[in-house]
């Protein structure tokens, strides 16, 4: 059989990065892309080795050209923290709606399978808890988080469209908040924030007063998801986390009780505007059509990812 060929747009992500080194393991030819926006091409160096790997650099907002067949595409191409999107307001639209459409209009020329990376942020602030994808959100369209949420939506509307109408196969995922290696150190987001403070030995930025929640999902978990969903034939969107919730105060003595520095302290910090307040998957469909739920325990994925921010952070 021959080797299918696919191709991940953000592969020098935090999550590009880490599809590409599973697609490779599986023994496809994977093409990466990435603009370096918020890439870096450190997480993808150990791939370029390998003779299944090519790397293109291109902003998949203009026109998307790839030479010869292509079996899938995966679209990971976006910011994805808070930070990130209230810098580059314009650039997090456009990837998710122009950016969507162009490779959702490659999909449809080379015949291939298109997933592309939706996200708990589509729920908004949430009247409904857990989540489930029957819920519609509660957004708001113009506040500092409006521009990635927004994209998001469109992009899970144009992709449901290409289905319906130019009959794509098409594969919508709902990420929730994920954590690992390769995330970015200055980022912004709760983990790397917490854990680069904690080796510094500064205070931890707790916004408000820590009783939001998250629910974490270890990377690999998350990966495993995805692979599931390309290769299911469920259309419709599906949300991949991990339902374990916790407070951010929580979090934030989790870390401290890790990293373990006399010299950390925790720092409150105002909160965010349109700061969802709690936040859990659902993830009903996940177990019952993929047989997928998450393996690592909060435990286990944190030791692991503080083994890569002790490399990444220097301690004081
Ligand atoms: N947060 C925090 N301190 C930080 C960064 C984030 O307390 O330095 C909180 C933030 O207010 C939110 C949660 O941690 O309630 C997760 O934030 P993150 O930016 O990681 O992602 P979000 O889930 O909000 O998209």
């Amino acid at each position: 059989m021959a080797t299918p060929r696919i191709l991940i747009a953000g592969a020098a992500g935090f999550l590009g990065s880490h599809l590409c080194d599973r697609f490779i393991a599986e023994g496809y030819h994977v093409i990466g892309m990435d603009n370096l926006l918020t890439g870096d091409l450190n997480n993808i160096e150990h791939l370029f080795k390998e003779k299944n790997f090519e790397y293109y650099h291109h902003d998949i907002t203009k026109f998307v050209h790839v030479p010869g067949h292509l079996d899938y595409i995966l679209h990971f191409a976006s910011p994805a923290s808070p930070i990130d999107y209230l810098l580059m307001p314009i650039q997090t639209l456009k990837v998710g709606s122009l950016g969507t459409h162009n490779l959702l209009g490659l999909a449809k020329e080379k015949k291939a399978r298109i997933l592309v990376a939706s996200t708990s942020e589509v729920y908004g602030d949430p009247h409904v808890h857990p989540q489930t994808e029957e819920y519609w959100g509660n957004v708001n369209p113009v506040g500092p988080r409006g521009v990635y949420d927004e994209a998001k939506r469109f992009l899970e509307a144009i992709t449901m469209a290409y289905h319906t109408y130019h009959q794509v196969e098409t594969r919508i995922i709902r990420i929730f908040n994920t954590y690992g290696p390769r995330m970015r150190v200055n980022d912004g987001r709760v983990l790397p924030a917490f854990f680069s403070q904690a080796i510094r030995g500064e205070g931890l930025t707790v916004f408000g007063d820590g009783s939001q929640t998250r629910s974490f999902c270890y990377v690999d978990d998350l990966v495993d998801g995805i692979y599931r969903l390309l290769l299911s034939d469920y259309p419709q969107p599906m949300n991949i986390g991990n339902p374990s919730e916790i407070t951010v105060m929580q979090f934030a003595h989790e870390v401290l009780a890790l990293v373990d520095n006399p010299k950390a302290f925790i720092d409150y910090r105002p909160l965010p505007v349109d700061d969802p307040k709690q936040r859990q998957p659902d993830i009903t469909k996940a177990r019952t059509i993929l047989g997928w739920e998450p393996k690592y325990n909060r435990e286990e994925g944190m030791k692991l990812t503080y083994e890569y921010f002790k490399k990444a952070v220097p301690r004081n």
